[in-house]
């Protein structure tokens, strides 16, 4: 029962305006908070009174009869009812724990009739390996996959002859519980029907008021031409089911490449070590280099050594968005010539008194 003037309560002249009324609640509550004054009775009683003048004062229809009359017609129940609705409380500057434990119920609070909504499903990522030349060329294939789909029975609701016109029974209709915290309590969406207020009908016996079944489908995926590991290829509504019935998320197909025998992926551009002969090396010529997509042929200038990198251009990986290929990168290394005959190493010999030289710099000057 609200004692004496409520504007005195909330230590504001008669007649002040909602906004105002707002205003020294929160400064008062602040203070008078029980959290904030453990063991003071006379504190406690003032947080009661605040917020029973609050329960009226901060509702703009009781506010206008208490103004009108006195009264309001019925007391407020002595704790519980609290209305927070439009009260801003400014977190930053909540002092101490106990005021934010408050808060942080009352934000719980708020926040749960958006779990009572349909919400989109979850989307699912499913990893498949593909070798590099799939990745080269493309794919399509052929992916079984877990997921849940709506229930059938009750199309993802949950829920058996939900009605939008009768009351929820729990609730009443007013969609509002009380809950206590502490010293006082106040009301919160009601967990039965979200705080809609309107039944929320029989959990469907099919799946258990779950909404969706567990299913196995057969989904066909075209991998595109140069993915390459982590890439996504979206299934739209291929993922998990909606929740009371709202709509299915996605399903990402994540492609892994194998490691492969000849070619290393850097990017869009492939490496690939191609032996070459000493003549070769010296000399110059044309020597065959696999590819991805059948042979090619590389002009060696004479002169070349081991580890010198030539460039394909376009010869690596296709690109995923329709760009330029990447490059073929071949990486030349000299395999010694198996010299058996006395003639060839004849030669050899004949070759390095003709052309001295010291490939290793660090002997200079010794
Ligand atoms: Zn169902
Ligand atoms: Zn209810």
């Amino acid at each position: 029962m609200a004692r004496g003037d409520l504007y005195e309560t909330l230590e504001l002249k008669k007649g002040a305006s909602l906004a105002e009324v707002k205003k020294a609640y929160k400064r008062l509550a602040r203070k008078l908070h029980p959290d904030l004054n453990p063991g003071d009775k006379a504190s406690e009683e003032r947080f009661k009174a605040i917020n029973e003048a609050y329960a009226i004062l901060g509702n703009a229809e009781k506010k206008k009869q208490y103004d009108a009359y006195g009264t309001t017609g019925a007391e407020p129940p002595s704790s519980s009812g609290v209305n927070f609705t439009g009260f801003d409380f400014d977190a930053a500057q909540a002092p101490g724990g106990g005021f934010e434990d408050l808060l942080g119920a009352f934000m719980n609070a708020a926040q749960s009739p958006a779990e009572k909504r349909p919400r989109q499903g979850q989307d699912l990522i499913y990893p498949i390996t593909i070798s590099l030349e799939e990745a080269f060329a493309g794919k399509r294939a052929r992916i079984a996959i877990a997921h849940t789909v709506a229930c059938e029975q009750c199309r993802g609701e949950g829920h058996l002859d939900a009605s939008r016109k009768t009351p929820c029974p729990q609730c009443g209709g007013s969609g509002r519980v009380g809950i206590s915290h502490g010293a006082f309590s106040f009301a919160r969406p009601c967990p039965a029907c979200g705080g809609s207020g309107r039944d929320p009908g029989r959990p469907c016996p099919s799946c258990g008021g779950t909404g969706s079944r567990e299913t196995t489908d057969t989904v066909e995926v075209n991998i595109p031409a140069g993915v390459d590991t982590g890439s996504r290829v979206r299934l739209k509504g291929k993922g998990q089911s909606g929740v009371r019935g709202g709509p299915p998320g996605d399903l990402y197909i994540e492609t892994h490449l194998l490691p492969h025998g000849v070619f290393r992926r850097e990017g869009p551009n492939l490496k690939v070590r191609v032996p070459i002969t000493f003549p070769e090396a010296v000399l110059g010529g044309r020597v065959d280099v696999p590819t991805l997509s059948g042979g090619a042929r590389l002009k060696i200038p004479p002169g070349t050594s081991s580890g010198q990198v030539f460039r394909l251009k376009g010869r690596g990986m296709p690109s995923l968005r329709g760009g330029q290929p990447g490059d073929l990168l071949v990486e030349t290394t000299i395999t010694a010539p198996a010299v058996v005959d006395e003639k060839g190493k004849e030669l050899l010999r004949e070759f390095a008194r003709l052309n001295p030289e010291d490939p290793r710099g660090y002997n200079a000057g010794d």
